[in-house]
């Protein structure tokens, strides 16, 4: 396989790549609430149809976040080859979170300064969407015969879940195993990285009882809150030091993430928080109601019947030695965690690609977070997925996001040799 001319066929498209990267940041794809996904959608139509790809707009309508008002479009485009083979599929999702602070730049300006073009969403993902672009254009080029198919999507609502993307693309059987076998979601992993996948994901609502009474006389009532720190010590005493305990084989970053963990998103109990403008003080009352949601992190390893056992098994076991104490739980979410095998061909080939443009051994990860991965893996039933992109992880969603010109260039030939080899062309 002739690697050098692909290369120098992407490299020579520099200049198309940086302004196809600054046009999609100039696009403010911003969710919530989910602006312009139909315009950005539109543009990456237009485009992908000259080069010879069959697009298809997609509304997920019905979906959750999909409204008149912000539909919820995605894009699948499909080059088909001139005989059978399998289907490459590249994934970015085209919606980016808010601005924030601390910007020194035009969060949608997309201004190139020397091997850098900063915007929001410039990492997290538009860069990985556009390298796969210029990879698949540059491929078509030197292969317009190629057997097989090529796909390229942009997907809606990655940063709120994928239901109104990936999600509803998979329900219509977009990842079918007959139709694509093999996927690259062009996540900022770094460019030597691959992502095998995530660890699961429990959200819980957990809430205390008490009674009501005055302030004054507590002991007329019986306090919601007393009884979740109750709740709360017991996860101090017993809950996080046995999840400390419990470690993964699956290569997760960074470090501290290679255990389960267990986050309390939030804690509320008694009288409603007022508005900051409000200037009385409280009534006194006691609190009948007090709710905490957990956001449990599990692992290849674990059951997620275990892990809710775990939780409810303390709860109970307070239920009988604490006097008054009642609790409801809720399952408010869950991922089951994936991990792609080191050896699925979708792996093999891209740590191939690394070797050849980097010349260097491709490292192995596991997110800590999920990303639309799950979806692929769950409902599309397709095992053969990887998240592989430039950009450097820790940009994202930061102010003054930027991605690297030539981290582009090298991801795209990454990608430009995966087609080759999974092609077979
Ligand atoms: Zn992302």
């Amino acid at each position: 396989m002739n690697d050098h001319a692909l290369l120098t066929e992407i490299n020579a498209r520099r200049d198309d790549l940086i302004a196809l990267t600054q046009d999609l940041i100039r696009i403010p794809t911003l969710n919530p609430p989910g602006q312009k996904y139909r315009e950005i959608c539109a543009y990456l139509a237009e485009r992908l149809e000259r080069s010879g790809f069959n697009v298809e707009m997609i509304r997920a309508k019905g979906a959750v976040g999909d409204s008149d008002k912000y539909p919820r479009w995605n894009l699948v485009a499909r080059h088909e080859g001139t005989r059978a083979g399998d289907c490459v599929h590249f994934n970015s999702h085209h919606d980016v979170v808010e601005v924030g602070h601390g910007w020194t730049r035009d969060p949608f300006g997309g201004a190139l300064e020397g091997d850098k073009i900063y915007g929001r969403g410039a990492c997290d993902m538009k860069g990985g969407l556009a390298a796969s672009i210029i990879a698949a254009e540059a491929f078509i080029t030197l292969y317009p015969d190629h057997p097989g198919a090529i796909e390229i999507s942009a997907t809606a609502d990655e940063e709120s879940g994928g239901f109104g993307g990936v999600a509803y693309l998979a329900q219509q059987g977009y990842f079918d195993p007959d139709r694509v076998q093999h996927v690259i979601i062009p996540e900022p992993l770094n460019k030597d990285r691959i992502c095998l996948g995530h660890r699961g994901v429990w959200w819980a609502e957990i809430e205390t009882k008490g009674r009501i009474a005055h302030g004054s006389m507590p002991f007329l009532g019986d306090s919601a809150i007393r009884h979740m720190s109750a709740v709360l010590a017991e996860m101090e005493a017993y809950l996080f030091p046995l999840l400390a305990t419990k470690h993964t084989d699956m290569p997760v970053v960074p470090d501290g993430a290679k255990q389960s963990t267990l986050n309390i998103n939030s804690i509320h109990g008694g009288e409603a928080e007022q508005d900051t403008d409000y200037t009385g003080l409280p009534v006194p009352c006691v609190a009948d109601r007090c709710r905490i949601i957990i956001d449990r992190r599990f692992l290849l390893e674990e059951d997620l019947a275990e892990v809710k056992a775990e939780v409810t098994g303390m709860l109970e076991r307070l239920k009988s030695t604490r006097p008054n104490f009642e609790y409801d739980i809720r399952d408010m979410h869950e991922v089951i965690p994936t991990m792609t095998a080191e050896d699925a061909p979708i792996v093999t080939a891209t740590a191939a690609a690394i070797q050849r443009v980097l010349n260097t051994r491709a490292e192995y990860v596991v997110s800590p977070g999920t990303y639309d991965q799950k979806h692929i893996d769950r409902i599309g039933r397709l095992k053969n997925c990887i998240a592989y992109g430039p950009g450097i992880l820790d940009l994202a969603h930061q102010p003054d996001e930027w991605i690297g010109v030539q981290d582009m260039i090298d991801s795209a030939g990454v990608m430009g040799l995966v087609l080759v080899d999974l092609l077979k062309v």
